[in-house]
């Protein structure tokens, strides 16, 4: 019987997960440049710890969270994101108790019961950093540049990506944000999908992420936040922009945008690029100033985004394609009868441990075949004939250029990379 992988799970082969690799080690490399490390997480968490941040009435919570009992019958979830998962590390661990900015990244998968379609899959992967312990717009302006320099540094022009950026309020505005909401949206009700009139009685907010074509008539028309901030937060947003214009990072304020999650506070933003639907951001993410405090912790803001991987990848693959043939060796030997190979397995031990990736057939194919994988898979060959053995030479093959040289072998296994450029 065959046993296949599981819906929206999928396996990243070797010819696609080299440019998984190169986008891991620059998201690692910018996210040092500001200064966040590295925080690793389990997969799975308590179910309750997303319920009570993400929140019940959003789709995450309500229709795509994996959740099931253990043995014990607690309820588990995969997790669906990672800031729920920091925070409570950091208070767990208890980070605050330092007294100073944490500035904390991830990378890894999650999970969500969503419909798989192309660069969306039910196991898929996330970036992203979290800075705890400050409220200085200036911090929620380098989370955004940080996002901004990461898109630049994978390739992505500046040109083609714009921010959306919205204030939805600290937790004195939201119950005034809030009531506004249902009241203009109760005038309107039969006009929502089944979902908005749930969301209407449970958190109106939600409604604003609806994507049904029949909402987003009452949507378009919705009281907007910005007209609900306290003086508090509307000085901060006013900073935040102002720093991002001296940056020269340029926005545009969208009242729609809430980014579909509970906990979020002020400052909410997505970085989008114009050659993907205007749906579709690369990441996305914003203040989150109760969270730490709701889980438990000392009242503690934060900010932070989270970018998926696959939509990353998805916009690199299209800009250019993959390089999937770049050789991944160094060396490929190539021995020619039966002394030569046992020289060979000599060799290849030996350069290995010179940090030169080297390989050799196992297959027991023809010189021809074995060339034409060589060619392949590596820059040079080094080809064991029996003549220029037994005079302890071996000749190298350069597969770029076609040239070739007879060497000494003890002077090539003193020194190999002298001999490969
Ligand atoms: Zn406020
Ligand atoms: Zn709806």
């Amino acid at each position: 019987m065959k046993v296949e992988s599981v819906r929206g799970m999928r396996d990243i082969l070797p010819e696609e997960a080299g440019l998984w690799q190169k986008l891991e080690n620059e998201i690692r490399s910018v996210f040092s440049l500001y200064g966040y490390r590295e925080i690793r997480l389990p997969l799975l968490e308590l179910a309750e710890l997303f319920s009570r941040t993400v929140g019940e009435a959003t789709d995450i919570v309500h229709k795509e969270m994996y959740v099931f009992p253990d043995k014990k019958g607690q309820m588990l979830a995969l997790r669906p994101e990672a800031t729920a998962s920091v925070v409570r590390a950091y208070i767990e661990h208890g980070l605050y108790a330092k007294g100073d900015l944490a500035k904390l990244y991830y990378i890894g998968p999650m999970f969500r019961y969503e419909k798989p379609q192309r660069g969306r899959q039910r196991q898929f992967h996330q970036y992203g950093v979290e800075a705890l312990g400050s409220l200085d717009p200036a911090l929620d302006a380098e989370v955004i540049d940080l996002a901004w320099h990461l898109m630049e540094r994978v390739g992505l022009s500046r040109e083609g990506l714009f921010l959306r950026l919205n204030s939805i309020g600290c937790r004195e505005d939201r119950p005034l944000y809030r009531e506004a909401l249902r009241s203009y949206f109760s005038g309107q009700k039969e006009k929502l999908c089944l979902d908005c009139q749930r969301r209407l009685e449970e958190n109106p907010l939600r409604i604003l992420d609806c994507k049904e074509p029949q909402c987003q008539g009452a949507i378009t028309g919705a009281p907007k936040s910005l007209d609900y901030l306290c003086e508090k937060c509307r000085e901060h947003f006013e900073e935040l922009l102002s720093i991002l214009r001296d940056l020269g990072l340029s926005y545009e304020l969208d009242p729609r945008l809430v980014r579909g999650i509970d906990y979020y506070t002020r400052t909410v933003f997505e970085l989008c690029s114009r050659e993907l639907g205007a749906q579709d951001a690369l990441l996305g993410g914003g203040r989150y100033d109760d969270l730490v405090e709701l889980l438990g912790g000392p009242p503690t803001p934060g900010v932070g985004f989270a970018g998926g991987m696959e939509r990353l990848v998805l916009v690199l693959s299209q800009n250019r394609p993959v390089d999937a043939e770049a050789p991944d060796l160094d060396v490929y030997l190539v021995p020619i009868g039966e002394e030569g190979r046992r020289k060979a397995l000599e060799i290849l031990a030996s350069l290995r441990r010179l940090g030169i990736a080297t390989d050799l057939d196992y297959m027991g194919r023809s010189l021809r075949k074995v060339m034409s994988v060589a060619a392949r898979r590596a820059r040079y060959a080094l080809l064991l004939g029996p003549d220029e053995l037994s005079q302890g030479k071996v000749n190298l093959k350069d597969l770029r250029s076609g040239t070739s040289s007879t060497l000494p072998l003890p002077e090539f296994l003193a020194r190999p990379r002298d001999f490969l450029s």
